[in-house]
């Protein structure tokens, strides 16, 4: 399907509410029934039409049929935050005994699942090195049921190889689920190589403008229906019809704002090549990156989320760095227009700090939407600030 069909004409019905270019945000809790037998058939299957927006809604319908096609899956459901969807998307296909095999530090609220709520359950959860597939193999046991991938990692953007993976999970009847937040499905479509269910949060890329919370989880028609029956409805955690019609207005401008922060990334990093403040640059679709041949294997693009290894022997050099920045704001997140730092230090004392520690030197930057020349300008004023540390 063509990219620009998904965005700008995909589910949306206009001949049913007056030709509107933008859709109705259908702010209603609840629909009105004729007979009692219709009544009867939405009870028996919420997901076969409107009954209750707990449920299905039809602005966030449009939403799921965009995001489907995005993933080039059989459906989809949209939550009120990625960590919900990944939440849900877990809990669907667990029980007690079973066990998890996850990549080493997957997002902090993937992490707190498996360290604290499902042992309470009966569930445990084996961190791997996932960059090897021999170790999968290795952290497989007979009552594996489940394996969680993030590719690119946070911080520092580990792959693993998604089909490879895949392919034995397939092989062991193991459920597979990848936290795609790092390409989106503009650059990365881990259905199509074999991977059960993709999440993203849509709170970065696809809301766009740090303006609203979502998180997305794709798969198989009886994947989705599993988790819309059970986890979904239970939870209540759907995503609110105001927060759909953002994030649909957000998808209008997605691929443009790709290229635009994807060109400006390179620029960045041009730069950044050349200041010997900065020891090292990790991106995945850089040459220097070590898992440079398997990123062009699976990933067709890379956007704006980079890490920098600051060449400092203190951490006031990173926070002199960090807060002499005068317009790359200091915040969580990323994918909006504004660019962003984070520092690792953040959370270390000036005691705790380790210069051989290359982890304790990194802050990860965003690349927004402003002009390229305003950013490197920015940095490099910043980094100048340091030599005065
Ligand atoms: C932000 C983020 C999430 C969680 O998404 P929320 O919408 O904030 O709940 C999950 N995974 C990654 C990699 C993220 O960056």
């Amino acid at each position: 399907m063509d990219l620009s069909y998904i965005l700008n004409e995909l589910g949306e019905e206009r001949e049913n509410y007056f030709n509107a270019i933008s859709p109705p945000i259908i702010q209603s809790s609840n629909f009105a029934f004729d007979t009692v037998d219709e009544l009867r058939n939405a009870f028996a299957d919420e997901m076969s039409g409107y009954l209750y927006s707990r449920g299905l809604n039809p602005t966030v319908d449009i939403l799921r049929k965009k995001l489907a096609a995005l993933d080039a899956a059989e459906d989809c459901l949209v939550f009120n935050s990625g960590a919900s969807a990944i939440f849900c998307g877990v809990l669907a296909n667990v029980k007690a005994g079973d066990h998890i095999v996850s990549v080493a530090k997957p997002y902090t609220w993937a992490q707190k699942m498996f360290d604290v709520i499902l042992p309470r359950f009966g569930v445990e959860t084996t961190y791997i090195d996932g960059t090897k597939i021999e170790n999968w193999h290795a952290a497989t046991r007979s009552n594996t049921s489940f394996f969680y991938l993030e590719s690119p990692n946070s911080w520092d953007f580990q792959l693993q190889d998604l089909r490879a993976v895949a392919g034995w999970a397939r092989e062991k009847k193991i459920v597979t689920l990848i936290d795609n937040s790092y390409c989106s499905p503009l650059y990365q479509r881990p259905i199509e190589l074999g991977i059960d269910m993709a999440m993203q949060t849509a709170t970065k890329y696809i809301s766009g403008h740090s303006d609203t919370l979502g998180g997305v989880l794709t798969g198989s028609h009886q994947m989705i229906k599993k988790i819309f029956d059970s986890e979904y409805l239970n939870t209540g955690c759907g995503i609110q019809p105001f927060n759909a019609w953002l994030l649909i207005r957000g998808l209008r401008t997605l691929p443009a704002r790709f290229d635009r922060i994807t060109a400006t990334t390179q620029r960045v990093i041009q730069y950044l090549k050349t200041e010997p403040l900065i020891q090292q640059i990790i991106f995945p679709l850089d040459p220097s990156f070590p898992q440079y041949e398997l990123a062009k294997t699976q990933m067709s693009g890379a956007c704006g989320l980079m890490t920098i290894v600051l060449n400092v022997k203190n951490r006031p050099s990173i926070v002199t760095f960090c807060q002499n920045l005068r317009h790359i704001l200091m915040a969580v997140s990323w994918g909006g227009h504004e660019s962003l730092v984070i520092p690792k230090c953040a959370s270390l004392q000036d005691s705790e700090f380790d210069p051989n520690n290359r982890e304790h030197k990194m802050v990860r930057l965003y690349v927004g939407l402003e002009d390229p020349e305003y950013l490197i300008e920015d940095l490099r004023q910043a980094l100048a600030t340091i030599a005065d540390v």
